[in-house]
């Protein structure tokens, strides 16, 4: 049996062609971190992980001994050390137990070890200046427009809620819901529904103070029936046209919806929205209609894709990016138990979508035990699964010499900001177009 250390170097010699880097960043979000007391000590002068829309830990709140929920950096850098790393921005997802930990060296310096060897320096995120303001609410201004990637991106989780609900609508690997709950329980200012006063409140502050952020997303859960009297489409179209009359083109700004009908998502460009995320989730029709029962339910898969599809016409491909969770094709009891074969099945969605010029991209995915999969699932797909996909990914985004994703700030290792997956990182300068074949 071999170590962690040595399967992560067998797939650092394997794809000789991607940075190092993104192995150790895969197999930090898949497994989770676990933080020294002196790590957690120093965090306190840095950003705080502010769970800006779903849990992203491996452990419930009330299973963290050190309430790490509360102490833990947004992002960790990793940079330097003995594996000479160029910085690369990890989201934080709690796990006590993780083989992965925060802790200081000898010299005092942060570090990340695997197994007891260090793997590279830690850095944590600077607290952004405007994370003590109270808005006229007594609400934080940190719980209403929190920063990721960063402080790349305004991460707007307007609806904190998800009207897809319980076993039988919820996506299975999605604690939405759940996550809203202990959070509640747990005290923190949780707020369901966030009004158009508060975020524009918090965005004049952001707008005055702050030099990092290029870009917002809103998001939150579907609107199935109405919410505040609207529709999906209106719901969220409503605080962009607000933004945007106040601060016209001050941030790129994006939405996460569902695959709406084209009035929806025209709606949405009009109001000024530039890029669209209807998230597919998962390619393989069996698995959409069984870990997206709702979606399957309400709109189906077939219509959504030709929905994604019609949205490339009203925004343009390029700037439809539809999220998938990698690594749930993997997750137990549904999913392939074949390395190969998951690949093959998530690599044809993806030659699908960018044959039509759209940029399908991904976040890893992290088993949070509240989620309905949670359950069944202690830790995520294989890490050989997330190197195979980043390899195939960029092969099939140099092949139809697809332009880098916009929105997400610079590409490439060392520079890439993107936190809960690696496709940035590993993009490369002036795309080197290469064979699509399965990687050796
Ligand atoms: S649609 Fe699915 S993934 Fe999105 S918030 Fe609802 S349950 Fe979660």
């Amino acid at each position: 049996m071999s170590t962690r250390w040595e399967q992560v170097t067998k797939l650092i010699e394997r794809y000789p062609d991607l940075p190092p880097e993104v192995v150790f960043k895969e197999d930090v979000l898949r497994t989770g971190l676990a933080f020294s007391e002196d790590a957690l000590r120093i965090a306190a002068g840095y950003q705080p992980k502010a769970y800006f829309i779903f849990s992203f830990d491996l452990v419930p709140i009330d299973q963290m001994p050190n309430r790490e929920h509360l102490r833990v950096p947004e992002e960790i850098g990793l940079v330097g050390g003995p594996n000479d790393f160029r910085r690369t921005v990890v989201s934080v997802r709690v796990n006590p137990g993780s083989p992965y930990r925060v802790g200081l060296s000898n010299g005092g310096r942060l570090v990340l070890r695997l197994e007891d060897l260090e793997v590279a320096e830690v850095l944590y995120p600077p607290r952004p200046s405007f994370y003590g303001q109270t808005l006229s609410s007594g609400k934080s201004l940190m719980e209403i427009a929190p920063v990721i990637e960063w402080g790349y991106l305004i991460y707007l989780t307007v609806f904190r809620l998800c009207q897809y609900f319980g076993k039988e609508e919820e996506c299975r690997f999605c604690d939405i819901n759940e996550n809203f709950r202990q959070q509640r329980r747990n005290g923190r200012s949780y707020t369901a529904v966030k009004t158009l006063d508060e975020v524009l409140e918090a965005l004049a502050i952001i707008a005055a103070e702050d030099t990092a952020g290029r870009a917002y997303t809103l998001t939150g859960g579907s609107v199935v029936t109405r919410l505040d009297g609207l529709d999906e489409a209106d719901f969220y179209a409503r605080y962009a046209e607000a933004i945007e009359a106040r601060f016209p083109g001050r941030w790129i700004s994006k939405a996460v919806v569902q695959a709406l009908p084209r009035e929806g998502l025209r709606r949405l460009y009009d109001a000024g929205v530039r890029i669209c995320h209807n998230n597919y989730e998962v390619w393989d029709a069996r698995l959409f209609s069984l870990l997206c029962a709702g979606k399957q339910r309400h709109i189906g898969r077939d219509e959504w894709i030709r929905r994604i599809l019609e949205a490339s016409e009203v925004f343009g491909p390029t700037h439809v990016i539809p999220n998938f969770v990698a690594g749930v094709e993997m997750a137990r009891p549904y999913g392939f138990t074949d390395v190969g074969q998951a690949l093959d099945s998530t690599c044809e969605g993806l030659a699908f979508f960018m044959a039509n010029g759209i940029l399908p991209r991904f976040t890893t995915w992290c088993p949070e035990p509240l989620s309905h999969l949670g359950k069944h699932n202690r830790e995520g797909a294989p890490l050989e699964y997330h190197v195979g996909l980043l390899h195939r990914w960029r092969c099939l985004l140099e092949e139809f010499r697809l332009p880098d994703p916009p929105g997400y700030g610079p590409p490439g290792i060392g520079r890439a900001v993107f936190s809960v997956s690696s496709f940035m990182d590993v993009i490369r300068p002036n795309g080197v177009p290469v064979d699509a074949s399965p990687a050796p």
